[in-house]
């Protein structure tokens, strides 16, 4: 086994690293050609206006969007704000009331929670055991006054995917709009704004390769054309959407960082899957006690009966690059401390300084002591098969050995 220097890792759920090929794209546009893209007057402004919009093209086409439909933001955090509040604000005429669930990322949690406080009507709906929504709960919940509905594709703590088409297609039907926060599905599962039916979707670089602090919004703009009102008012960039000066070195990562997953979707795809389904392998063939939290683990053998890479995703229950799991009698704490040199985490990154339990787990009904001895494994793009197979050891080893000492 090769010397392992670093910590390993295997959180690449709450980020990713800049992939060295969108560096390269990006560093030109921080000195050479360091102009502000709504400089109209000179040839720095145009060097940079040139590639924001071949990244808003390149962006809107892997999303069968186009590219007036794209707005650049500072991350899925603010998207996720300026879809809800944007929608909210402009269709207050029709109705105050919005649908989502309880396993949301907290930049929509806490969002609609502020919305409610300002006199918006929210319904949290829960989901399945598994994380699941099932669209039948989502049409119960629908009234007269129903606006908008924001269920995200994948969750980024168990990895469960929603059935994003039927309720897509539910939304339609109903007349309303379908709002998604796709940032932990972009790269992993197919994703298509018009088989799918989504009005608005959100997306962040960060978390595939890309540059943290930059991400987009897709907003519809026919069938229908979709208001949002901007959150950031100013100079009046991105359409009047969202004011200030364009992060050009970012988005310009972000864009390349798109078009690598894009190009590569298929070698990732089935990467993530080998990787993901061999340390679930090991740990279950090897370990009892041990609990899958969120949907099964899909064969590789059935998903490469599918025509292509993207047919099998569009199968998936559960993130290909997703594993979590519960150790019985072994606390996140004492496990995540005694991996030492392997980076994963419990919970999501965002609330790990936090004591609280995840509210994704806890909306799940899972047991405390389950959720405080759960972990979460998220394969990336640049781990290797030999890292898999010393961090499957090491969580054989590191499992065993805090049972032995409890036992003492
Ligand atoms: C990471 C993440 C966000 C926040 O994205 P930022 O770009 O870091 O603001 C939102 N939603 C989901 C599902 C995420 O995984």
């Amino acid at each position: 086994m090769p010397p392992i220097t670093k910590p390993i890792y295997l959180d690449n759920h709450s980020t990713t690293p800049v992939d060295n090929r969108v560096l390269d794209a990006m560093l030109p546009f921080f000195t050479v050609k360091f102009g502000n893209a709504s400089s109209r007057s000179h040839r720095y402004g145009w060097e940079a206006e040139i590639p924001i919009e071949n990244a808003r093209n390149k962006i809107a086409g892997i999303i069968g969007a186009s590219s007036k439909e794209i707005l650049f933001t500072s991350g899925a955090t603010e998207s996720n704000n300026l879809a809800l509040k944007g929608v909210a604000e402009s269709y207050l005429k029709k109705g105050n009331h919005i649908i989502t669930a309880t396993t949301e990322h907290k930049s929509i949690i806490e969002t609609l929670r502020k919305l409610g406080r300002k006199g918006f009507d929210i319904t949290f709906l829960p989901t399945r055991k598994d994380g699941i929504l099932d669209p039948d709960d989502l049409k119960r919940a629908i009234t007269e006054r129903t606006i908008l509905v924001s269920i995200m594709f994948a969750n980024n703590e168990i990895g469960s995917i929603n059935p994003i088409k039927e309720i897509g297609d539910l939304c339609k039907r109903k007349g309303l709009l379908f709002h998604t926060d796709a940032t932990q599905a972009i790269g992993k599962v197919f994703v298509n704004v018009n088989e799918y039916n989504i009005d608005l979707l959100s997306g962040s670089a960060h978390k595939i390769y890309g540059p943290k602090g930059v991400g987009f919004l897709y907003v519809r703009s026919k069938n229908p054309k979709v208001m949002i009102s901007a959150q950031i008012n100013g100079g009046g960039q991105e359409r009047g959407c969202r004011s200030g000066t364009l992060n050009v070195p970012g988005i310009v990562g972000c864009g390349k960082a798109l078009e690598i997953a894009s190009k590569e979707f298929k070698s990732d795809f089935w990467h993530y899957l080998k990787l993901r389904n061999e340390l679930y392998d090991k740990i279950f063939s090897h370990l009892d006690g041990v609990l899958l939290n969120g949907p099964k683990i899909e064969k590789i053998d059935d998903l490469r009966k599918q025509n292509s890479a993207i047919e099998a995703s569009k199968c998936l229950k559960r993130l290909p690059n997703n594993l979590h799991l519960s150790f019985n009698g072994v606390k996140s704490r004492n496990f995540i401390e005694a991996m030492g040199d392997v980076a994963v985490s419990s919970g999501s990154a965002c609330e790990s300084t936090l004591i609280e339990p995840s509210h994704v787990l806890k909306a799940l009904n899972l047991d405390d002591e389950l959720i405080h001895s759960s972990i979460r494994f998220g394969i990336g793009r640049m781990n290797t098969n030999e890292e898999i197979d010393f961090v499957a050891n090491k969580v054989l080893f590191t499992v065993n050995n805090l049972r032995a000492i409890r036992q003492r």
